[in-house]
């Protein structure tokens, strides 16, 4: 079996986010949190652009990109929602939704990832009068699409969408009844539900109609936590809302206290060093943290995110190793790859960089990225079965 990513007429070889030579670009993998508007490549935003008439800041790839990823301009998270609304301008209509999902697997494949879930908030996509079921059918086709384009390059993948509500929008309950009445159709293509948007100030209580709905449906959901929110946030999520994974969660490590003082997520692994340097570090983990170690709650952690959108600075500063030492259960993610200019394979490599993690630390956690999707258990255990396959694969051409 050759482990490269596929290549072919469909592929440009390597994700548009990574160097061409990641080293774990083969390593197969799951993505669970993966923003599809997020993602889009600057020369298909450029070329809808034009198609739509919408204005951009700048008109060349490569300038674009890095307005995107913060380096022409302050990295913050509401900055950041500007930008979202950008994308979103350009995704108006069936054919060009359709055609970012098709890219957005494609990409997705060429780094390693043999099944993804992708978000996305279809209130923002009908703006020309789309309706909401059309633009959900949609972004089924193009996944559709980018998966047989996948496959007839030689590779494999499968991709699923999950409906994003918004914090700040009053449509996160039709939004739930729109998963709740296209769960199941086009091949299973929504897998689930979200919540997303700014955090600080718009809390998860006020979209517990959705949740609630949800739960008695029986229908997956994550819910975005603990990222411009503290420990408090996270409570709301795992004990009122009962989400079954936590969109980054990152902040959970607010629920741990250091020498008796509660730590801080942007000073954590600091304070957690200096301690220890000086012979004294006594965590001790709070009911909220504990409470998702021990139901093993995943924790949908995108570090490179993280760090450009300020909830740490920098990603020496990130707590994932930390909550890995404490027992939570970790997956790995890219967040928004186009805007984090980011892709897994780049995730693992700076992770590897900054902790030391391997191919052993990687293995567990997309393991854990197989379990914490919102597949059947029949299709998890396939799926468990061919990322080891893969991943001994790997290790032997390693
Ligand atoms: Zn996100």
């Amino acid at each position: 079996m050759t482990l490269a990513p596929p290549t072919g007429a469909a592929f440009d070889g390597f994700p548009r986010w990574s160097e061409p030579v990641e080293p774990y670009a083969a390593f197969p993998k799951v993505t669970l949190h993966d923003h599809l508007d997020g993602s889009l490549r600057p020369e298909t935003l450029i070329e809808l652009a034009g198609v739509h008439g919408v204005e951009l800041p700048y008109d060349d790839p490569e300038t674009l990109a890095s307005w995107f990823t913060g380096e022409v301009s302050t990295p913050t998270i509401s900055h950041w929602d500007e930008k979202f609304g950008l994308t979103t301008r350009v995704m108006q209509t069936e054919e060009s939704i359709a055609r970012v999902a098709r890219e957005w697997v494609i990409e997705a494949a060429a780094d390693g990832v043999i099944y993804g879930e992708t978000r996305w908030a279809p209130e923002k996509h009908i703006l020309g009068g789309l309706p909401l079921a059309v633009a959900v059918e949609a972004v089924a086709a193009g996944l559709a699409e980018g998966e047989a384009e996948v496959s007839a390059a030689g590779g494999h993948i499968r991709a699923r969408q999950l409906l994003c509500g918004m914090r700040t929008s009053p449509l996160s309950f039709e939004i739930a009844r729109l998963t709740a009445s296209t769960y199941g159709k086009w091949g299973g293509s929504v897998a689930g539900f979200d919540i997303a948007g700014p955090e600080d100030g718009f809390p998860i209580r006020d979209h517990l109609d959705a949740t609630t709905l949800l739960h008695r449906e029986g229908i997956p959901y994550t819910i975005h936590t603990g990222e411009a929110d503290g420990a408090h946030s996270v409570w709301e999520t795992v004990h009122l809302a009962h989400a079954l994974r936590l969109g980054h969660g990152t902040r959970v490590i607010e629920d741990v206290t250091l020498n008796g003082r509660p730590l801080s997520v942007r000073t954590a692994v600091k304070a957690v060093a200096a301690a220890r340097e000086a012979g004294l570090a006594e965590l001790v983990v709070g009911k909220t943290a504990q409470w998702v170690i021990d139901r093993r709650i995943p924790l949908e952690q995108c570090v490179t995110s993280n760090s450009k959108g300020g909830v740490v600075l920098g990603i020496e500063n990130h707590p994932i190793d930390l909550l890995r030492e404490l027992g939570f259960t970790l997956t790995i993610n890219p967040d928004n790859r186009g805007m984090s200019k980011t892709s897994i394979s780049r995730e693992f490599r700076r992770i590897e960089g900054e902790f030391g993690w391997g191919v052993d630390e990687f293995t567990t956690a997309e393991l854990a990225g197989v379990e914490a999707t919102f597949l059947s258990r029949p299709e998890r255990d396939a799926l468990r079965t061919e990322l080891l396959a893969l991943i001994d694969d790997f290790s032997k051409v390693r």
